[in-house]
């Protein structure tokens, strides 16, 4: 079955007792049982209390392995309630190795809760496999990427990243959030653990926070949905009915959001006060090459830094928008925009900021569905208010 198909059918299972062809909202808590300790059966899964089951969650889990082509996935609270649970599945001294430009909230659980807690963190530019390799040790069990990264649009090639991984046992996560599964597969290029999230494109109507995680393994799945269960991570379930909703159109809006931020990658490149543009569809783009090879578009997330000698246009720039929403988030029908050093990535320290090449006037667009024309007149009239 092909993805428009499994995005609408298979992923999407009618509601076995009722026929209901939109996947009902099961509102409770627990469950009645008819004799002690016998929990009734609901779509293969013992049905006791709603932290350990619930039904909508469970077709929202249904319809995330379907499009990640995998066996297992698990719905979270949120996109952190899932990092937070990979990182509960770790033993205290054990070392993971991370892309140094990855996303704000998932460096500030690394560094300021799950570092006090024993884990170790190396931070390294994962575009370039030999820091990889170098970076690890005798106690590194985990290797996590973001590819798409955010909010640089850095491509790490994941096959060959999870082979050195593979070599030395150390599992391999990677972070989904920017490509979808409609655009990159993870699991297909040798990662254990794909994350998501499900806040983002695969809701993608900004109105629900979500996560999640998916794998082919099992032990892993087990461990995993211990630990889900055991700190109560998951989501309600009116989030997840709305990601399940949101999944439905997922390949329509990802044609959408793709054909649009080409066309403004292209635009802010042969503007004359932009001075560097970050996607990965620019043929000039460091990482273009292997995108082609593990993606099947360059998704819909375009940076770029103003050349501005001040550093302090994109603040005027950012406030003359009118279409652009300046919010954080990313991945909803209508276009957002940011300066993720003092919004998405405020929790990263300047340093590490720097380090991460994350300049002090950078922009991140989240590009929607709108009329591409309409968005490129809205960037033009932001741009004629500022000097160069
Ligand atoms: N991963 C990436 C790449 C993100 O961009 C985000 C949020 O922006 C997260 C994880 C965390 O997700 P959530 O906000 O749903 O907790």
């Amino acid at each position: 079955m092909r993805f428009n198909t499994k995005a609408v059918h298979e992923g999407l299972p009618l509601d076995p007792e009722t026929g209901a062809v939109t996947f009902p909202i099961f509102q409770t808590s627990t469950f009645q049982q008819e004799t002690p300790g016998v929990p009734r059966k609901h779509m293969g899964r013992d049905l006791s209390y709603a932290r350990t089951e619930n039904p909508t969650r469970t077709a929202l889990e249904t319809a995330l392995a379907t499009v990640e082509d995998a066996k297992y996935a698990l719905a979270f609270a949120s996109g952190l309630a899932a990092v937070t649970c990979v990182l509960n599945t770790l033993k205290t001294g054990s070392h993971v190795i991370a892309c140094s430009d990855l996303y704000g909230g998932s460096y500030r659980a690394f560094t300021k809760v799950y570092a006090k807690l024993g884990l170790e963190f190396t931070f390294v530019n994962t575009t370039r496999l030999e820091e990889i390799e170098a970076a690890i040790r005798p106690n590194t069990v985990l290797l996590w990427l973001e590819s798409p990264s955010n909010p640089l649009l850095n491509i790490t090639d994941l096959r060959a990243a999870s082979e050195i991984a593979k070599r030395k046992g150390i599992r391999v996560l990677v972070d989904n959030t920017f490509a979808t599964p409609y655009l990159q597969k993870p699991l297909e290029l040798g990662a254990d653990i794909v994350l998501h999230s499900t806040t983002k494109y695969l809701n993608g109507h900004a109105d629900a926070i979500n996560g999640a995680l998916v794998t082919n393994s099992e032990e892993i799945w087990q461990e995993l949905k211990f630990v889900q269960n055991a700190c109560g991570l998951i989501p309600g379930p009116q989030d997840c009915y709305l990601v399940l909703r949101g999944i439905k159109t997922l390949p329509l809006r990802m044609e959408r959001h793709c054909s649009n931020a080409k066309k403004i990658a292209e635009y802010l490149s042969k503007h004359p006060k932009v001075a560097k543009v970050f996607y990965p569809g620019l043929p000039y783009h460091p990482g273009h090459e292997i995108a082609k090879k593990q993606m099947c578009d360059f998704g819909a997330m375009v940076s770029f830094e103003l050349r501005d000698d001040s550093g302090t246009a994109y603040r005027p720039f950012l406030e003359r928008l009118k279409l652009f929403t300046l919010a954080e988030s990313l991945g909803c029908v209508q276009s957002l925009i940011c300066h993720p050093p003092t919004m998405t990535h405020a929790s990263v320290e300047p340093e590490a900021r720097k380090k991460a090449g994350i300049s002090e006037g950078l922009i991140r667009i989240s590009v929607g569905i709108e009329d591409v024309e309409d968005l490129i007149e809205d960037l033009e009239q932001a741009f004629e208010g500022i000097s160069s």
